[in-house]
Order: C-alpha cells, then sequence, then structure tokens
C-alpha cells in the first residue's frame, strides 16, 4: 500500500517538502501533477494535510473517480521518466 496523488493536484509541491523519504517527484508541467513512488513510500501520511486542494489519499481510500491515478503514480516510476 502507498499513498496516491490524484488528477486533483496543482503541483504546490508542498507535499514533496515533508515526505521524509523524498520518494514525490514533480511531473512536470506536461504531466500537471506530482507522484509517489509506492515502492518507497512508508505510509507515514505526512504528505496527506500538506496538500492545498486534498489531491492525496490513502490507497483504500481513493475516491471511484480517482482510481485510475493509482496506477498511474505507479507506473511513473516503473515505465516512465520517473524511473531509475
Ligand atoms: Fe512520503 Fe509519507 Fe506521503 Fe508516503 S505517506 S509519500 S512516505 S510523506
Amino acid at each position: 500500500m502507498a499513498y496516491v496523488i490524484t488528477e486533483l493536484c496543482i503541483r504546490d509541491g508542498s507535499c514533496a517538502e515533508v515526505c521524509p523519504v523524498e520518494c514525490i517527484v514533480d511531473g512536470g508541467e506536461e504531466e500537471g501533477s506530482y507522484f509517489i513512488d509506492p515502492e518507497t513510500c512508508i505510509d507515514c501520511g505526512a504528505c496527506e494535510p500538506e496538500c492545498p486542494v486534498d489531491a492525496i489519499f490513502y490507497e483504500d481510500e481513493v475516491p471511484d473517480e480517482h482510481q485510475g491515478a493509482i496506477a498511474k503514480n505507479r507506473a511513473w516510476f516503473e515505465e516512465g521518466p520517473g524511473y531509475g
């Protein structure tokens, strides 16, 4: 399990500043979102309250309309520019 950043993200960046394991990265202007590496996230929950638009959810609590974000966060690190 991990925390997930959904499409609601406005790239504020406050989340990345508080992550103790630095697993939140900026996907850039084109993606329009930050992403969380699910393999590194330790589920500490520190990022969730920092988000000004409530874009971050625990994986089990991601709303139905944002379920696609779970795979997207993972793919960013496994297949996309976030790889490695
Ligand atoms: Fe980082 Fe903790 Fe948020 Fe996971 S839950 S992304 S470890 S701040």
